[in-house]
């Protein structure tokens, strides 16, 4: 028998062995057509069908009115970081960035670019990490829009509240955490994630945009980047990445047949709670994140004694317990439990911790 695998890698993450499974059967002669997904065109009447089901599933699952449009971009979240300035940047010439981790201070480098930034530091670092409410944010009256990631991947930190900034432009990047839980749309005018977190393999973003914000652009914006002409383009203003849309709709269809998010949230509630709680229950393993603001989807922490780093991780391996090991920047440990993630993976993975901490603790 076949060892089972879980992988915790951040992203490209794990997919649903279901998804994989109708992919390999389908994958020669998809439909019946005779020829592969990956072989026949964009525009093609037997690929119409995935861009129409994937808008629908989307608007389904999020509850997302027409007052927004769907856009699968190129690019990445990282293009987007580009895009957005350049796309919504107006009188103000300056934005708000909340800093509350790496990528949302990525995200705030690369909007430097393009106008002038209010750069908003909401971390705090004492014995306990944790993010300043919103109520305490000291945003700037004068900027067109305000930018922040409500799950920083890498730091394993979460933001749960919803906006409550009635009169201004709110970006979320959503990368690691878009259909992990309910979220009020109409409180965003722009959420962005790119795919390979929670959505489907890497290649595309998923662009959420009010479209009331799609206004004049600047002669200088890039086409490629060009919210309203991907729009008008039904995002083929480029050829798409036909193979991860394909999978996108698979994933979100999936996610329909289990019960919608609904489902998800409560199931990612149950995975990181049962995570946590191992981790609080031991001096061994450490996560100094405040409850409020930790992360349902990336689970980090790290050893008591980090000469134990290399060890855990070779030998969680051998179980088939992959890509445990921290991100580069940050060191440690961390467990990607994105909606893919079976909750067998989470209790394997613990029952594994409890092991070695009696090992080596
Ligand atoms: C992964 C990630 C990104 C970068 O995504 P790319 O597709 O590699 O550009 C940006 N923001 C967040 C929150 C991420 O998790």
């Amino acid at each position: 028998m076949k060892k089972i695998i879980y992988n915790f890698s951040a992203g490209p993450a794990m997919l649903p062995k279901i998804v994989l499974r109708d992919i390999q059967k389908n994958f020669l002669n998809w439909n019946n057509i005779g020829s592969s997904i990956i072989e026949i065109s964009h525009r093609s009447q037997d690929f119409y069908p995935i861009i129409q089901k994937s808008e629908k599933y989307l608007r389904e699952l999020l509850n997302i009115s027409q007052e927004y449009a769907i856009l699968f971009c190129p690019g990445g979240a990282r293009g987007q970081f580009s895009a957005i300035p350049m796309n919504i940047i107006k009188k103000f010439n300056c934005a708000d960035y909340i800093n509350s981790g790496y990528w949302s201070y990525q995200a705030m480098l690369e909007g430097k670019k393009y106008c002038s930034v209010n750069c908003i530091n909401i971390k705090q670092e004492n014995e306990i990490i944790s993010l300043l409410n919103m109520k305490d944010w000291e945003l700037n009256h004068r900027t067109d829009y305000l930018h922040y990631c409500p799950n920083e991947t890498i730091e394993g930190i979460a933001i749960h509240e919803e906006p409550i900034f009635e009169d201004k432009i709110i970006v979320g990047d959503f990368s690691s955490c878009l259909l992990s839980k309910k979220i009020d749309v109409n409180k965003y005018d722009l959420i962005y994630a790119s795919a390979q977190k929670n959505i489907g393999p890497s290649g595309i973003t998923v662009i959420i945009i009010k479209k009331k914000i799609l206004n004049k652009n600047h002669a200088y914006l890039p086409s490629i980047l060009d919210y309203k002409k991907i729009l008008e383009n039904q995002s083929m203003f480029n050829t798409p990445v036909t193979f991860s849309w394909y999978v996108i709709s698979l994933v979100l269809k999936w996610m329909k047949d289990l019960g919608g998010i609904s489902y998800f949230e409560k199931l990612n509630i149950k995975k990181s709670n049962l995570l946590y709680k191992t981790i609080d229950s031991s001096s061994f393993y450490i996560n100094k994140i405040h409850k409020k603001n930790r992360s349902n989807m990336n689970i980090t922490f790290h050893l008591s004694n980090s000469k134990l780093d290399k060890i855990f991780i070779k030998q969680s391996e051998q179980q088939g317990l992959k890509f445990l090991k921290g991100h580069k920047f940050l060191g440690g440990l961390r467990a990607s439990i994105y909606n893919a993630m079976p909750i067998t993976g989470v209790k394997k993975l613990i029952k594994f911790m409890k092991e070695f901490e009696k090992n080596f603790g």
